[in-house]
């Protein structure tokens, strides 16, 4: 993205993230426009990314939300996504969230056992309501992609398999509280294939076959998210060959589409910028110790996940001065990196690094490990940038805490 970092990283301070609104603006309308002719809904998957701002950015193009907490379904509301282009999916819901949800009257209820089923069958009764409701199948399809983002095997704890769906939807469909009109599946994330979707997307086409065979009918169909970006040099998914694919399955069937991309939308829009505190060597290794760290972006510790990591503008640097080193922060863990043997310049305190594809997964997966304040968040947008997120202060941090204080 051409933006001036160096200008952010001095008006906002550091760490610091900055999104690029026109970018995710541009991937709305990419996907948007590859469903054109269909009914479509783009449900935006707000655990990638939730801050308000960016929320309401893709609100105001047409996308709906997918959350998977009722803060998250709070979140879209506020940010004025419209109650029926929200779904709430999630494989664990609380009474409590059930209740919220179907108190405001969203979209759907994305369900992931019969036991849950039951649950918001009994609080739409005890609110007089009937539920909207989709159902999770688990088409027992291998993504190809990490195994901690793999969500579509028997052997990950998400969504039924396909005889324990159609009973629920069976039994659902009597029900006098629960009005079954979707179906979901979600294999996974970062899939650079389309074989596993194409596979997915025809098996839960022929279940939707047999449900209206027997009059139960289903009108969204939830292709789930999970589209790939690229972080190094993966060849991944177009959105048009993803939605062929998911129209040749679907053919035939009077459906509204729906899916819920994150990192698709938000990756490659955000960037994380960190200054280099020192350099040092130990026994020949060399380390950049930098302001940012795993507590602010944790992809690289938690999936040794690959982040493009760039000095920028760094005074008179020659590509041959190169050397390898790991990029650490300050917490007290040895997994606490951003990129091992990341080749660059000699740095000086102060330098600036950029990390890439930071949108995604980014703050969002934020703690405040160490007693570090969160960082502050920026959107860029039409070369213009504001302040999204302040940056944390110490007493957010003990905000909660300091009255319940004995000394
Ligand atoms: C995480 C998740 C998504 C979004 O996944 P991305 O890989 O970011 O597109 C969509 N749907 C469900 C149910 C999810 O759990």
């Amino acid at each position: 993205m051409s933006i001036d970092t160096k200008a952010l990283a001095d008006k906002y301070g550091t760490p610091l993230y900055v999104y690029d609104f026109d970018y995710i603006e541009n991937r709305y309308t990419t996907l948007k426009e590859a469903f054109a002719g269909k009914k479509s809904i783009i449900n935006y998957a707000v655990k990638a990314n939730s801050n308000l701002s960016v929320i309401a950015y893709l609100a105001k193009l047409g996308a709906g939300a997918d959350c998977v907490s009722i803060g998250e379904v709070q979140r879209a509301l506020t940010a004025g996504v419209s109650k029926y282009k929200i779904i709430f999916s999630g494989v664990g819901k609380r009474d409590d969230e059930i209740r919220a949800a179907l108190e405001h009257d969203i979209l759907l209820l994305n369900l992931e056992s019969e036991a849950e089923m039951k649950r918001v069958e009994m609080v739409a009764k005890e609110l007089g309501k009937e539920a909207r409701i989709s159902i999770r199948v688990n088409p027992n399809i291998d993504p190809q992609t990490h195994p901690y983002i793999s969500t579509g095997l028997h052997e990950n704890k998400f969504g039924v398999e396909l005889d324990m769906a159609k009973r629920m939807y069976i039994y659902a469909n009597k029900s006098e509280f629960l009005n079954p009109v979707g179906i979901h599946f979600h294999i996974g994330s970062q899939l650079t294939k389309l074989s596993p979707i194409k596979e997915a997307c025809g098996i839960v086409a022929d279940l939707v076959r047999s449900l209206k065979a027997i009059n139960i009918d289903i009108k969204f169909f939830d292709v789930g998210g999970g589209i790939g970006v690229v972080y190094d040099e993966e060849v991944t998914i177009s959105a048009k060959e993803y939605t062929q694919v998911i129209f040749e399955m679907t053919k035939g069937l009077d459906l509204t589409l729906l899916c819920e991309p994150g990192r698709y939308m938000v990756a490659n829009a955000g960037i994380f910028l960190t200054k280099v505190l020192y350099e040092k060597n130990n026994g020949g290794k060399r380390f950049v110790i930098v302001d940012g760290a795993m507590n602010d972006l944790i992809r690289p510790s938690l999936y040794n996940a690959y982040h493009k990591i760039e000095a920028v503008g760094v005074e008179g640097a020659k590509e041959y001065e190169n050397t390898p080193a790991d990029v650490v922060g300050p917490v007290c863990e040895s997994g606490d990196f951003f990129g091992k043997d990341v080749p660059l310049p000699p740095l000086e305190h102060n330098d600036l690094l950029m990390i890439h594809s930071a949108g995604a997964y980014g703050f969002t997966m934020a703690s405040n490990y160490n007693t570090r304040a969160k960082a502050a968040e920026v959107a860029v947008q039409a070369g213009k940038d504001r302040l999204i997120r302040q940056r944390e202060t110490y007493e957010d941090q003990v905000r909660l805490e300091l009255e319940y204080l004995e000394k």
